[in-house]
C-alpha cells in the first residue's frame, strides 16, 4: 500500500512520509475548492485527523441517537449505502424492506385491521427521522381539519407542551398552525388533561401528548387526555384527533411497559411517529409515521410518482435519500426480534436506575427521572451548593464526558436539569467509570474549584 502523500503529481508519492507531504505543512482547504487534487488516501487521512477533535460519540451522553450497532449492521449499511430510497422500481428489495418495517411498526403500535400476509395493508412511511415524520403528521391533521370545516375554518390551532420538541416549533411556523402552548411549572414537566381541555376548540387540528419528552424524558398522560377529548367529543364539542410523539419512547415503552396503554389501542391516537436511530437501535438516518388507518391520511398528500419507470405512491418531504438507515432498521428487527430489544431495552433501565440511585446518594441532588420510563435520568440541584448545573456539566466535559444541562420550558425556565441518556453501547461499566468522574467533579466543585461558567447550549 503507498504511504500517504499529499501531492498526487508526485512521482515519488510512494515514498514520501504521510506528514511530511502537503498533510503536514499546509491548511486543509476550507473556503474554496482547491485546485489540485490530491491522493485518496491524503484526503482521508485530511479529514480524519481533523474529526478526532470530535467529542467520542459513545461519551456522548447527551444524544438520544444510537452510537453503537452490531458491526454485521454497518457492514449491511455500508453496502446499500449506494442506494437511492426512492428508486423503489430499480430496488424492489430494497422498497420491500421499507415496507415491512413499517408493518412492524404499526403492529408494535397494535394499528387496527392490519392484514397478516400484506406488509401494504400499514398506512405509514419511513422517513429521515421524526421531524420528517412530523412534519407529515401535522400535515395530515391539517388537512384533515381543513377537509372537515370547510369555509367555517378559522385560523387553524394545535396544542402541545412547552416541553416540545423544537420540531413542533417549525412545524407551526413552516405551516401556519397556531401553536398553543401549554406551560409547565416547578415539578410538573408534562402537560395534563385539564390544560388540553382549556385550549382546544373547533379550530384545533390535533393535540401531540409525547411519549419521552426530550427535556426529562417523562410519559405524557396520553391516555387520561384521550379520555377528555372522548368525554369532550361525547358532549357534542369538537371532535379531536390526538397525535403521540414518540420519538424516543415508541422503542422502548412497548418493550418496558407493554401494558401501558398510549398508541393505537386509544381510539382517538390517529398517528405517531418514532426515530428509528433513537431506541430504534439504527444508526442516524431514520425514523417513521404510521397512521391508525388509511382514512387518517387524506388521498390529497399522497403524490403517485411515475418517474423512473413505477407508479409509487409517495408521501414524503425528501425525495432522494440513501436506502441503507431502512436495511439498519430491519436488521435490527428481525436480527433482535421481540425478546431481543425486551432484553435491551431492560437492561439500559437497570442501567439508568444503577446511575439515578447513585446520583440520590447526594444530598444536593434531586433526581427528576429515574430511568424507568424510558432510560433517561434527569436532576437538579436542591439548595444553594455553591455551582450550577453548568458548572457540574462544564466539569465533565474536562474528562471527555458530554453531559448537557439546559433550563426547562415555559414556565418553569428559572429550573435548570442535567440529563443522562443511556444508550446501547452504555455498560454498566462505563456507568461505574461515569460515576467516579461525576463524584470528582462535584468534590471539586464542593471545594470551591469554579470553571469558567458556559451555559451549553441545549441538545436534543
Ligand atoms: C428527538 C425528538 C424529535 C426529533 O426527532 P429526530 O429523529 O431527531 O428528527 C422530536 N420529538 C421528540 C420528543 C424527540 O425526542
Amino acid at each position: 500500500m503507498p504511504l500517504i502523500s499529499g501531492d498526487v503529481s508526485d512521482d515519488n508519492a510512494d515514498i514520501t512520509p504521510a506528514y511530511t507531504g502537503r498533510l503536514g505543512v499546509e491548511a486543509m482547504p476550507a473556503l474554496r475548492l482547491p485546485d489540485e487534487s490530491i491522493a485518496p488516501r491524503a484526503a482521508y487521512q485530511f479529514i480524519h485527523d481533523e474529526l478526532m477533535l470530535d467529542g467520542s460519540s459513545r461519551l456522548n451522553l447527551a444524544t438520544f441517537v444510537t452510537t453503537w450497532m452490531d458491526p454485521e449492521a454497518g457492514q449491511l449499511m455500508t453496502e446499500a449505502l449506494d442506494k437511492n430510497m426512492i428508486d423503489k422500481d430499480e430496488y424492489p428489495a430494497t422498497a420491500a424492506i421499507e415496507q415491512r418495517c413499517v408493518a412492524m411498526v404499526a403492529d408494535l403500535f397494535h394499528a387496527p385491521g392490519l392484514s397478516t400476509t400484506d406488509p401494504a395493508s400499514a398506512t405509514g412511511v419511513s422517513t429521515i427521522g421524526s421531524s420528517e415524520a412530523v412534519m407529515l403528521a401535522g400535515l395530515a391533521l391539517k388537512w384533515r381539519w381543513r377537509a372537515k370545516r370547510g369555509d367555517a375554518g378559522g385560523k387553524p390551532n394545535l396544542v402541545l407542551g412547552s416541553n416540545v420538541q423544537v420540531v413542533w416549533e417549525k412545524f407551526c411556523r413552516y405551516f401556519e398552525v397556531e401553536p398553543r402552548y401549554l406551560p409547565m411549572e416547578h415539578g410538573r414537566y408534562v402537560i395534563t388533561p385539564e390544560q388540553v381541555l382549556d385550549a382546544v376548540d373547533e379550530d384545533t387540528i390535533g393535540v401531540v401528548g409525547i411519549l419521552g419528552t426530550t427535556f426529562t424524558g417523562e410519559l405524557e398522560p396520553i391516555k387520561e387526555i384521550c379520555e377528555a377529548l372522548d368525554a369532550l367529543a361525547a358532549k357534542g364539542g369538537p371532535d379531536i384527533p390526538v397525535h403521540v410523539d414518540a420519538a424516543s419512547g415508541g422503542f422502548a415503552v412497548p418493550f418496558l411497559r407493554p401494558e401501558l396503554e398510549w398508541d393505537f389501542r386509544l381510539p382517538r391516537v390517529a398517528s405517531i411517529n418514532v426515530s428509528g436511530h433513537k431506541y430504534g437501535l439504527t444508526y442516524p438516518g431514520i425514523g417513521f409515521v404510521v397512521w391508525r388507518e388509511a382514512s387518517c391520511l387524506p388521498e390529497d398528500l399522497v403524490f403517485r410518482v411515475s418517474y423512473l419507470g413505477g407508479d409509487m405512491p409517495t408521501f414524503t418531504l425528501n425525495f432522494s435519500r440513501p436506502g441503507n438507515q431502512v436495511v439498519g432498521q430491519y436488521y435490527n428487527f428481525i436480527r433482535l426480534g421481540h425478546a431481543g430489544y425486551t432484553s435491551i431495552m431492560t437492561s439500559l433501565r437497570d442501567t439508568a436506575s444503577w446511575v439515578a440511585d447513585r446520583l440520590a446518594e447526594y444530598d444536593g441532588i434531586e433526581v427528576i427521572t429515574d430511568g424507568t420510563a424510558i432510560p433517561v435520568v434527569s436532576f437538579m440541584l436542591k439548595g444553594d451548593p455553591g455551582f450550577s448545573v453548568y458548572d457540574l456539566s462544564h466539569e465533565l466535559r474536562t474528562g471527555g464526558w458530554q453531559v448537557p444541562a439546559y433550563p426547562m420550558p415555559a414556565d418553569a425556565e428559572d429550573v435548570s436539569v442535567l440529563r443522562i441518556v443511556v444508550r446501547e453501547g452504555f455498560s454498566r461499566d462505563l456507568a461505574g467509570q461515569l460515576m467516579l468522574a461525576f463524584d470528582d467533579a462535584y468534590r471539586r466543585l464542593q471545594a470551591g474549584v469554579r470553571p469558567e461558567s458556559s451555559a451549553s447550549g441545549f441538545a436534543h
